[in-house]
C-alpha cells in the first residue's frame, strides 16, 4: 500500500498543520510553514480565490462594493472594522475568509489527492472536495504496471485518512462541465460549487485506432484496466503489445514474468522514441531479446480483428509489412493525452496537446483556477520552454505549490520549475531519467553501456542538463542536484563511473 499517512488526533479541534504532523516527511514537501509579509488579505489584493462579481457567497463570502454592503449584523461590523495592520491581523482575516470558502479538487489521482493533503499541510481552514471519476478509494498507478497486474499486490490505495483530513471525497463521480463565471462545475450527480478549483483529472490513454471495443484488446490506465489484464498473464496467453515506450516496455516486462509469449510493435525504428536519442535506445532493445520478447520495430498495426469468444478471444494483428500476428491479448501502450475534455467551452485556456495552459505557479488562465499532474503544461524557465510532464513526480510535487498559491497567495508561493523526474522498472533494469534534454545537447557515456549499470549525461555549454541512469540511483540522486544547480562538468571525470558524478563538477 503507498504510505500517505494521515493519523487523527485525540483532539478534533487541534490544529490542522499540527494534525499534518502524522504525514511521513516524504509527502510534506512544505516543511515548516512560511509565513512572511505581503499576504493578500481581501478576494481582490490578487489572492487566486475571488468572489464572483456581485454576488453573495455561498460560503458566506463578502460582497463586493466595500465597507460590507449588503452585510447584516456582525458581518457588516466586522466589514466596517479598519483594514488590519499587522501581520498577524492580516494572517487571521484571511484565515477567517478561507474558513467560509471551499476548494473543489476535481480527480482524485496521486496530484488530487496530494494537493488535498498538501491543503491541509499549509493550513487551508476551509472546506475541500476532492471529486473522482473512479469508484474505488485512490490509488497510486505506477504499481499497476507491475505489483499489482503480476498479482503480487492486491491493489495500491492510498493511505490517507481522508475523514480526519475533513476532506469530503465523492468517488465515482465525474465532472462533465465547468462555468468559471458561476464558479460551479457541473457532474454526473449534480453541480458543485467552488471558490477554488484544482484540475487534476490527469490523462487518458490513447486507443488504437479501430480497435476500441474489439474483445481482447487492453489499455492500461487504470486499476480496473489492470485488473482485467491479471487474468491475461495469469493464463500466460499470447500477447501482443503495442508501443514500445515506458508502458509497453513495463507491461511486456510482467508478461514475461508471467511466462507469456509476448511481440512487442513499434511503429517508430525504436523503442522509446522521442524520449530517447538512438545510440542509447539501441542497448534498450537488446533488453527485448534478452528476455525473450520480441521486438518489432518499424511496423505499424493497421488493423485487429478477433474471433472466439468475448472470454476467449483470438485477436488477428494486421501489421504494415502485410505480416498477421495472432494473440490472446492486445495491449495498447501507444501514449496518453491529458483528460481535460470536459473543460470545453469553460473558459480555462488548453494547448494543442489539449494540457491546461498553467502559468509558472500552475495557475490556469480562468480565476481561482489551478492545474496539476498529468494534465497540466507550465513554463520551465530551466529548459526555456513550456513542458507537459506524465510522470509521477510531477504529481507528487506539484500541489504543493498550488496548495501554496491558494492557501498564502501568490507573493509567497516559489515558481514551479523544478529537474522533472521517473523511474521505469524495465527486464529486471531500474531505470531514472532526471532533466530534460534536447537533440542539441552533448551526450556523454559514462560508463559501458554492455554492463548492467550505466549512465547518460546531457550537457549544454558543459552544464549537466540531463541525466539518464541505468542500475546507478547514486548517479541520478547526486546529477538531480547538479542538473538542480545548474553545475558544469568536467567531461573527462564525468565519464568516468568509478569517480562519483558530483566529484566532476567543475
Ligand atoms: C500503468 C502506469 C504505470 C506508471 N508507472 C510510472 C513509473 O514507474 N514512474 C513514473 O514516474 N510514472 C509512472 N506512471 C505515471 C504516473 O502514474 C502519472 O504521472 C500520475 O499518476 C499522474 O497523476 P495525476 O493525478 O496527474 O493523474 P491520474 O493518476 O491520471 O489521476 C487523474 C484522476 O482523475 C480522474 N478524472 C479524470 N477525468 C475526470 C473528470 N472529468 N471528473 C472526475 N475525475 C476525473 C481519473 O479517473 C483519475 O483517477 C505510470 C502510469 C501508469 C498508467
Amino acid at each position: 500500500m503507498t504510505r500517505i499517512r494521515f493519523v487523527r488526533s485525540e483532539a478534533a479541534q487541534a490544529s490542522l498543520s499540527a494534525r499534518c504532523a502524522g504525514l511521513p516527511r516524504f509527502f510534506w514537501f512544505a516543511g515548516p510553514l512560511v509565513r512572511s509579509g505581503g499576504l493578500p488579505v481581501s478576494p481582490d489584493a490578487g489572492h487566486p480565490i475571488r468572489a464572483p462579481a456581485g454576488a453573495e457567497g455561498r460560503y458566506g463570502r463578502r460582497r463586493r462594493g466595500g465597507c460590507g454592503r449588503g452585510l447584516t449584523g456582525p458581518r457588516r461590523a466586522a466589514a466596517r472594522r479598519p483594514a488590519p495592520t499587522s501581520y498577524s491581523d492580516r494572517v487571521s482575516v484571511r484565515t477567517e475568509q478561507q474558513s467560509r470558502q471551499r476548494i473543489l479538487v476535481v480527480g482524485a489521482g496521486m496530484a488530487g489527492v496530494q494537493t488535498a493533503v498538501q491543503l491541509r499541510e499549509q493550513g487551508w481552514p476551509g472546506g475541500i472536495t476532492l471529486v473522482g471519476a473512479e469508484p474505488h478509494r485512490p490509488y497510486d498507478r505506477p504499481p499497476l504496471s507491475k505489483a499489482v497486474l503480476l498479482g503480487r499486490a492486491p491493489g495500491s490505495a492510498f493511505d490517507v485518512d481522508f475523514g480526519a483530513l475533513e476532506v469530503d471525497l465523492r468517488l465515482g463521480t465525474a465532472v462533465t462541465g465547468l462555468r468559471t463565471g458561476d464558479r460551479e462545475a457541473d457532474t454526473d450527480a449534480g453541480p458543485v460549487p467552488y471558490d477554488g478549483l484544482v484540475v487534476a483529472t490527469g490523462a487518458e490513454p490513447i486507443p488504437l485506432p479501430g480497435a476500441e471495443g474489439v474483445p481482447g484488446v487492453y489499455l492500461l490506465r487504470t486499476l480496473d484496466d489492470a485488473e482485467r489484464l491479471r487474468p491475461v498473464l495469469a493464463g500466460r496467453r499470447e500477447v501482443v503489445v503495442v508501443g514500445a515506450g515506458w508502458i509497453g516496455a513495463e507491461f511486456a516486462t510482467a508478461a514475461r514474468e508471467a511466462g507469456c509469449r509476448v511481440t512487442v510493435v513499434e511503429a517508430a525504428d525504436q523503442p522509446l522514441a522521442g524520449a530517447l536519442p538512438p545510440p542509447v535506445a539501441a542497448r534498450m532493445r537488446a533488453w527485448y531479446g534478452e528476455a525473450g520478447a520480441e521486438l518489432r520495430t518499424g511496423c505499424a498495426v493497421t488493423g485487429v480483428a478477433a474471433s472466439g469468444t468475448p472470454d476467449d478471444p483470438v485477436c488477428e494483428v494486421e501489421l504494415s509489412d502485410g505480416s498477421v500476428l495472432t494473440a490472446g491479448a492486445v495491449v495498447v501502450g501507444i501514449g496518453a493525452r491529458p483528460a481535460t475534455g470536459w473543460l470545453a467551452g469553460s473558459g480555462v485556456a488548453l494547448g494543442e496537446d489539449g494540457s491546461v495552459l498553467a502559468d509558472e505557479r500552475l495557475r490556469a488562465s480562468a480565476p481561482g483556477v489551478h492545474a496539476v499532474g498529468d494534465c497540466a503544461s507550465y513554463p520551465s524557465a530551466r529548459y526555456g520552454r513550456r513542458l507537459l510532464v506524465h510522470h509521477w513526480d510531477n504529481a507528487l510535487q506539484g500541489p504543493r505549490t498550488v496548495a501554496s498559491g491558494l492557501v498564502s497567495g501568490q507573493a509567497e508561493t516559489p515558481v514551479y520549475d523544478p529537474v522533472p523526474y521517473f523511474w521505469s522498472e524495465q527486464f529486471g533494469r531500474f531505470v531514472q531519467y532526471a532533466g530534460h534534454h534536447t537533440g542539441d545537447d552533448e551526450m556523454l557515456w559514462r560508463g559501458d553501456p554492455a554492463d548492467a549499470a550505466w549512465s547518460v549525461c546531457w550537457l549544454r555549454g558543459g552544464v549537466l542538463r540531463a541525466l539518464l541512469a541505468v542500475g546507478r540511483p547514486r548517479d541520478l540522486a547526486q546529477g538531480r542536484k547538479l542538473i538542480e544547480r545548474g553545475t558544469a562538468l568536467d567531461p573527462v571525470r564525468a565519464a568516468d563511473p568509478s569517480v562519483p558524478l558530483k566529484s566532476a563538477a567543475r
